[in-house]
């Protein structure tokens, strides 16, 4: 053995590189084709490959927006009626209400007036617009929420465990859609629930549309001098935007043929 005195050369020469580098081997420092920073590159089976940790990143951010977006989409799925699902036709929602599918469902809107038209359906086109952007989608019909209300602590495990379930999902979601408000026979429980959610999603800021048959004054009259107009208030609220713009669409009959 030759004695040499350089320390550094002595270190290389010990360590073996002979298996590692005939996999991978340094190809020199460049640009990243994706983000232009100086990185490493390396030469692997041929293939020049640039080690970028911000790209990296940004990749695993992307996969993740895209795993929640689909979970979000199937989401939709499970919650939207059957007839829902179909590629919505303009030419067959009301002229009155069509403009509102030009929105991008990041904000809450209302529907109200004449059935038919096909609110409910924009509602759920809405609420799909939601999912897509990786917003968790429910919905649920006013009339359901308030039996589930009701049925809170049934004694039969299916039936509270179901109305549990759906209490907590309208309460968590982070895009719902409460269709039908003030349809069905009003009850004191069932009015008090629903007040407590579009308070509860209102204090929140939570994304929440909502469709009705009536005006604001049906509903006040169909929900009494208490609950009416508490509840009327937050559902205003609830679609008015942060510059303050009111997104309530009426439904006008225009003899379009709906699908509600
Ligand atoms: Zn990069």
């Amino acid at each position: 053995m030759t004695t040499t005195t350089n320390p550094t050369q002595t270190q290389i020469m010990d360590f073996d590189f002979s298996r590692f580098t005939k996999l991978i081997q340094p190809d020199g420092r460049g640009p990243c084709p994706g983000c232009g920073s100086e990185i490493d590159f390396f030469l692997s089976g041929g293939r020049r490959i640039g080690e970028c940790t911000p790209c990296r990143t940004e990749e695993t951010a992307r996969l993740k927006i895209e795993k929640r977006r689909e979970v979000c989409l199937a989401a939709w799925h499970d919650v939207t009626p059957m007839t829902f699902l179909r590629e919505i036709e303009p030419m067959r929602i009301s002229a009155s209400i069509r403009p509102a599918l030009n929105l991008d469902g990041t904000s809450g809107v209302g529907f109200s007036g004449s059935s038919g038209g096909g609110k409910t359906r924009v509602a759920y086109a809405l609420l799909r617009k939601a999912a897509e952007q990786g917003l968790k989608p429910y919905s649920v019909s006013a009339s359901e929420y308030r039996l589930a209300a009701a049925n809170r602590h049934h004694s039969d495990n299916a039936i509270r465990n179901e109305s549990t379930s759906i209490l907590r999902n309208s309460r968590n979601c982070q895009a719902l859609l409460i269709d039908d408000i003030g349809k069905g026979a009003s009850t004191a429980v069932g009015d008090e629930a629903l007040y407590d959610l579009l308070n509860e999603r209102r204090d929140n800021e939570m994304l929440t549309f909502w469709t009705t048959n009536g005006s604001g004054e049906w509903l006040k009259r169909r929900l009494g001098p208490d609950m009416g107009p508490a509840i009327l208030r937050r559902m205003v609220d609830l679609v008015t935007t942060s510059e303050g713009k009111r997104q309530v669409f009426v439904c006008e009959p225009d003899g379009k043929e709906g699908h509600e």
